[in-house]
């Protein structure tokens, strides 16, 4: 319901977390220049261009706080995660949300309007949740060449790796040639480390720098460097898996389009049932059998595709003709 990764943690990375939690009486690092380091070089980029948080989440506070001075705008469409209005509060941002278009698109016209009207912040989810919709690289880049450029644009992909490589926009390019965007990622979706709450951003030194001001002192846990690094010793595995997840999805979607459901295409590990009217009777049906999905009142049902046995109980629950 999270949009967790179903998938129980692989053996050798719960092994490495047990073996490290024998150390847990010492602090951590003062920051997480290791885990900054295993990072940045998983990525191929220099140290300098990338940044930790507790979650992608604790990532965006901290960008946020470096840029926007309380009562300024920060836009973003909406609907979208639930923690952009979140961070717009703790942050003392005015939000300036942006409605979606139809079909679950967020209206990146409307969002660098009011960016350039007055704003000291955008944030973009690519794909998006809660409706799954990618925006492709080119509307994307289009888009950042819009944003002015003291106005920080945070590219939100925590979903990036559900999305078919080919048409996965290059992202991480852009950061060299746009020195206010921040491109933010996650090990708690496909790398199923949601628990550990490792996220992290690429950026241009400079906002890096800015953005690392505001890091808490030892607020990443010893044994997420220790996660991340057996996670990255597994990567082909966890890429088979997130093939998993993907078939699993594209089931789920051909099935419960059979059944009459106006479902999205999705590029994530959640659907979007455009279902504005029977809302509260998907949520009946699925209660029924134990699953639970998010009920968003009037507008739509998010379901994060499960394992194999979920999945299958999703689809009995919502296979009677409507
Ligand atoms: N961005 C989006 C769009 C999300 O849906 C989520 C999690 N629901 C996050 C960021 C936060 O992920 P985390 O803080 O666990 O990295």
């Amino acid at each position: 319901m999270l949009n967790e990764n179903p998938l129980p943690p692989l053996a050798s990375v719960a092994e490495e977390i047990a073996r490290g939690a024998g150390s847990i009486n010492r602090y951590p690092e003062f920051y997480p220049e290791h885990l900054q380091s295993v990072v940045a070089e998983w990525l191929g980029f220099p140290e300098e261009w990338v940044v930790v948080g507790s979650g992608s989440v604790g990532v965006a506070l901290q960008a946020l706080q470096a840029h926007v001075r309380p009562g300024n705008g920060l836009v973003y469409g909406w609907r979208n995660f639930d923690a952009y209005p979140l961070l717009a509060d703790m942050t003392g941002a005015r939000a300036v949300q942006v409605p979606l278009l139809p079909g679950g698109h967020q209206d990146l016209t409307g969002v660098a309007k009011e960016a350039a009207a007055d704003a000291d912040a955008v944030i973009v989810c690519n794909p998006h949740n809660p409706t799954g919709q990618l925006l492709s690289a080119d509307e994307l880049e289009e888009f950042i060449g819009l944003i002015p450029a003291d106005t920080l644009i945070v590219l939100d992909e925590a979903y990036i790796e559900f999305v078919e490589r080919s048409q996965r926009p290059d992202s991480l390019k852009w950061v060299r040639q746009y020195p206010n965007l921040l491109v933010l990622r996650t090990f708690s979706k496909a790398y199923g480390l949601a628990g550990m709450r490792v996220g992290y951003g690429v950026a241009h030194p400079e906002m890096a720098e800015r953005i690392n001001k505001f890091r808490l002192p030892y607020s990443m846990s010893s044994l997420s460097v220790v996660a991340v690094e057996a996670s990255i010793r597994e990567q082909r595995e966890l890429e088979d898996r997130v093939r998993h997840i993907v078939a699993e999805r594209e089931r789920v979607v051909r099935g419960l389009t059979e059944s009459g459901w106006s479902v999205l295409p999705s590029h994530t590990n959640f659907l979007w049932l455009d279902e504005p009217a029977r809302v509260d009777q998907v949520g009946a049906a699925l209660d029924r059998v134990g699953v639970r999905a998010r009920l968003y009142p009037g507008d739509g049902v998010r379901l994060t595709i499960g394992e194999r046995a979920s999945n299958d109980a999703v689809l009995s629950a919502l296979s009677s003709p409507r």
